[in-house]
């Protein structure tokens, strides 16, 4: 199913989950699908490595485990280490798979790898998916600003091209605090980008994820959040409670706000995808 068709009928929720990095750690990552199988999200999407890291060709398998689940993939593509050939053969594979929907991207750009050249932004990969075969096409968004963008209304302005290079939808970047979700919200319907914009949400359950996350996106911390983070940090199972609880109240004021998805970075942890899917299932749909 393509998920532009799900965004027709529904408000959305949907999971991401990542390969492992080592292929013995396959069945773990397997026996997770099958738990979030069970709270049957509108789509699972899985995330690829941009090169140098990661194992790439499992996240085909994945996303093929998915589907044979009953479930719509989501296969993630960053395009800046590859080359067309290199594309044209993952939207091939993909293709045979039954995999119909590409989350387009650009990656991030690793200065240890010389970029491919064939593609610069997630824009040139979108204009070339689209030319490739009738993929639907997801592309990302920041509701902060991208961290290489002058500023937000510059990075609006990117994404306009990005949307009218053909993204049927849009996932943003985590965030914390829901006003710049709305204010970005405002801005890129100001701008005429009109497509659905699902609201990424980052459950925040271990301490080693709070540094991380703001060094490698960029996400302001407001100061509720901090609080409950130096209050919870040495104590982890209160520490995972309270990142579960800011998540669904992120998630109730977000869904009370009529966004339209929520994408939901599981970090392969089905234990928290399930807590917050019990919490929120009787409000996604009303
Ligand atoms: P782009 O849309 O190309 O934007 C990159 C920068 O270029 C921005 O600053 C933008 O303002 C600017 N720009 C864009 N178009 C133009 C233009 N035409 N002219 C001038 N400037 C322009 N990375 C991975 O490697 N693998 C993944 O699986 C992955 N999954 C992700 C999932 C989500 C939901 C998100 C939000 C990000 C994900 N990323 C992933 C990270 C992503 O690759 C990085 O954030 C990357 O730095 C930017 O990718 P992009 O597709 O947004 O790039």
């Amino acid at each position: 199913m393509k998920i532009k068709d799900i965004f027709a009928q529904k408000t959305v929720f949907s999971f991401e989950v990542f390969p492992p990095k080592s292929t013995s750690s396959v069945d773990v990552i397997y026996r997770t699908l099958d738990e979030l199988g069970d709270l049957n999200p509108d789509f699972i999407s899985v995330t690829y490595s941009a090169g140098g890291s990661g194992n790439s060709s499992l996240s085909l398998d994945i996303a093929e485990k998915i589907k044979s689940m009953g479930i719509t993939p989501v296969l993630h593509l960053p395009c800046i280490n590859y080359t067309r050939e290199q594309i044209d053969k993952t939207l091939t594979e993909a293709k045979s798979r039954g995999i119909e929907n590409i989350l387009a991207l650009r990656g991030d750009i690793n200065p240890d790898i010389p970029p491919a050249k064939d593609f610069r932004y997630a824009s040139d990969l979108i204009t070339y998916i689209k030319s490739k075969g009738d993929f639907d096409i997801a592309g990302a968004c920041y509701p902060e600003g991208h961290l290489e963008a002058k500023n937000l209304d510059k990075d609006i302005e990117n994404l306009k091209i990005k949307v009218d290079s053909g993204a049927d939808h849009l996932i943003t970047q985590l965030f914390f605090d829901n006003e710049y979700f709305y204010n970005f919200r405002d801005k890129a319907a100001k701008v005429g980008i009109n497509v659905p914009i699902e609201a990424g949400i980052m459950p925040v359950v271990k301490k080693q994820q709070i540094e991380r996350m703001v060094t490698t996106c960029g996400a302001s911390l407001p100061h509720k959040f901090v609080k409950i983070m130096q209050k919870y940090e040495h104590n982890p199972d209160a520490l995972r409670d309270a990142g579960i609880a800011y998540a669904i109240n992120q998630i109730v004021d977000l869904l009370a706000s009529n966004v339209d998805g929520i994408h939901l970075y599981t970090m392969n942890n089905a234990y928290v995808a399930r807590k917050i899917s019990e919490a929120v299932a009787g409000i996604i749909s009303v």
